[in-house]
C-alpha cells in the first residue's frame, strides 16, 4: 500500500466521526501523491503525514455566560493548534451552532496550507464555539466573548497563537475578546487580529479576504486568456467575504449579480455595483437576522428566489455567469450544483468560503473543464492581512491603506503563481487545486523535517 493510502486509512479510523476533517485530509493527501512518492521512504520513516494530520494540541473548554434573563447558559469552546512548523498558530474563531471538533479540525488543517501559501511566517490553527450569535443582544455577545477568552487567554499570545474572526466573529466580538485579554493579562499586545482601527486594527483587513479572492480570480482568468473586466459574476453569501468580493468586483469593472443567505438568493440584473448597494450588504449583515430577502424590497429591480442557491440563476433567469464565487459556507456546492454550473457553460469557479465544494462536486467540475481556484489559495488574503496586522502591532506602527492593498495584491499574484508552477511541475497541467496543496505543503514539510521529531 502506498504511504498516502496507509495514512488515509489510519486517519479515517482515528477520526471516523469527523466527516469534514476527513474530507479535507483526503483532498489534500490525494493531491500530494507525486511529491510523497518522490520522498516516500524519508517521509514514512519520519511519520511526516501522520504528524501533519494530528493537531499539535487541541483544547476544549466550558464557556458559561449569563443571558439577558439572568439564566446561565453553557457552551463548548475549542482551539486546535494544528501546526507551528513555520510560525505561531494563526487562524480564526468560528461561532456557530454546528461547531464541533470535526469542523474546527477541518478548518485548522486547511489553514496550515493556506497560511504557508501566503509566504508569510504563520502556522495553522482554528477555534470557536457551538454558540449561535444570531438573535443575541449586544450584552449577551459581550458576556459570551469575555467568558470565552477568560479560558482561552492562557493558551494564546502574539508569539504563540493569534486568533482572528471567522463566521459569527467580526470586529465587535474581537473587540470584546481583546478587552478581556488586556484586562486579565495587563498586556497591550497584538494577540488577536481583525481588530477595529482605533486599537491596532489594520486598514483594509475587513475587505481583505474578498479583495484577495477577486485578485486571485483575475490571475486565474488572465492565465486562461480572459479579462475579469466586464465579466458577470454570481456569488453566494452576504457576509464578510461576499461583501469584500462584491466591492472588489465593482472596482475591477466586473458585475456581481447575486448574493444569497439561508433564506434563498437575490438576483440583481443591474449588478450589485453601486456604493449604496455594497453598503447595504453591511446593513443586512449587521441586522443579525441572517436573511438576504430584504435586498429585493430595497432595490425593486432585484428578484428574490426563496429557498434556492445562487447557482440556480442560470436556470431561473436568462443570466449566464462567467464566474462563480461561493462565499458562504463549507459544502455548498454539491454534485447537482456542479452539474448546474457545468450546464450553464461557465468555465470558472473561485472559492471564497472555506471548502465550499464537496470532493465529488470538485471532481465533476474539473472533469468537465471548469477551472477551480481552491479556497486555501483564493481566500488566503484575509489571513495574509492578519499577518500584516501582527507586524504592524509588533512594530508599534500604523500601515496605510494603499500599502496594505499593494502588499495584498502582490501576495495574491504570488500565490496564484506558486500554485500554477507546482501543478505544471508535478502534473504537467494547469490545476490550481493540486498545485496549491503541493506549494503549501512543501514549505511546511521542509520545516518539519528540519526541526526533528517534535
Ligand atoms: N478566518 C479566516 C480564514 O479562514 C481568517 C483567519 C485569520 O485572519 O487568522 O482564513
Amino acid at each position: 500500500m502506498s504511504y498516502v493510502d496507509e495514512v488515509l486509512a489510519k486517519v479515517k479510523e482515528k477520526n471516523a466521526n469527523e466527516p469534514e476533517f476527513l474530507q479535507t485530509v483526503e483532498e489534500v493527501l490525494t493531491s500530494l501523491r507525486p511529491v510523497i512518492e518522490q520522498n516516500e521512504e524519508k517521509y514514512r520513516k519520519a511519520a511526516l503525514l501522520e504528524r501533519l494530520c494530528e493537531p499539535e494540541r487541541g483544547i476544549s473548554f466550558r464557556v458559561p455566560w449569563v443571558d439577558d434573563n439572568g439564566q446561565v447558559q453553557v457552551n463548548r469552546g475549542y482551539r486546535y493548534q494544528f501546526n507551528s512548523a513555520i510560525g505561531p498558530y494563526k487562524g480564526g474563531l468560528r461561532f456557530a451552532p454546528n461547531v464541533y471538533p470535526g469542523i474546527i479540525k477541518f478548518l485548522g488543517f486547511e489553514q496550515i496550507f493556506k497560511n504557508s501559501l501566503t509566504g508569510l511566517p504563520i502556522g495553522g490553527g482554528k477555534g470557536g464555539a457551538d454558540f449561535d450569535p444570531n438573535g443575541k443582544s449586544d450584552g449577551e455577545i459581550m458576556r459570551f466573548c469575555q467568558s470565552f477568552i477568560t479560558e482561552l487567554y492562557r493558551h494564546i499570545g502574539p508569539d504563540t497563537d493569534v486568533p482572528a474572526g471567522d463566521l459569527g466573529v467580526g470586529a465587535r466580538e474581537i473587540g470584546y475578546m481583546f478587552g478581556q485579554y488586556k484586562k486579565i493579562t495587563g498586556l497591550y499586545q497584538g494577540v488577536l487580529t481583525g481588530k477595529d482601527i482605533p486599537y491596532g486594527g489594520l486598514l483594509g483587513r475587513t475587505e481583505a479576504t474578498g479583495f484577495g479572492v477577486v485578485w486571485f480570480a483575475e490571475e486565474m482568468l488572465k492565465a486562461n486568456g480572459e479579462d475579469i473586466k466586464g465579466k458577470t459574476v454570481a456569488i453566494s453569501g452576504f457576509g464578510n467575504v461576499a461583501w469584500g468580493t462584491a466591492w472588489q468586483l465593482q472596482r475591477l469593472g466586473a458585475k456581481c449579480v447575486t448574493i444569497s443567505g439561508p433564506d434563498g438568493y437575490i438576483y440583481d440584473p443591474d449588478g450589485i455595483s453601486t456604493d449604496e448597494k455594497i453598503a447595504y450588504m453591511l446593513e443586512l449583515r449587521a441586522s443579525g437576522k441572517n436573511i438576504c430577502a430584504p435586498y429585493a424590497e430595497k432595490f425593486p429591480n432585484a428578484k428574490f428566489f426563496p429557498g434556492k442557491k445562487a447557482w440556480n440563476v442560470s436556470k431561473d433567469t436568462d443570466c449566464k455567469p462567467d464566474l462563480y464565487i461561493p462565499s458562504a459556507l463549507q459544502n455548498e456546492i454539491h454534485l447537482e450544483d456542479a452539474n448546474t454550473i457545468v450546464e450553464s457553460g461557465c468555465k470558472f469557479v473561485c472559492e471564497g468560503a472555506n471548502m465550499p465544494t464537496t470532493n465529488e462536486a470538485l471532481a465533476y467540475l474539473q472533469d468537465n473543464g471548469v477551472i477551480v481556484g481552491p479556497a486555501k489559495a483564493a481566500n488566503a488574503g484575509g489571513v495574509a492581512c492578519s499577518c500584516i496586522e501582527m507586524g504592524q502591532n509588533a512594530g508599534h506602527t500604523v500601515f496605510q491603506h494603499e500599502d496594505v492593498y499593494e502588499q495584498l495584491h502582490a501576495i495574491m499574484v504570488n500565490i496564484h503563481k506558486s500554485a500554477m508552477e507546482a501543478s505544471l511541475k508535478y502534473f504537467g497541467k494547469y490545476d490550481l487545486v493540486k498545485g496549491a496543496n503541493i506549494a503549501g505543503f512543501e514549505k511546511v514539510a521542509d520545516a518539519m523535517m528540519a526541526q526533528g521529531v517534535v
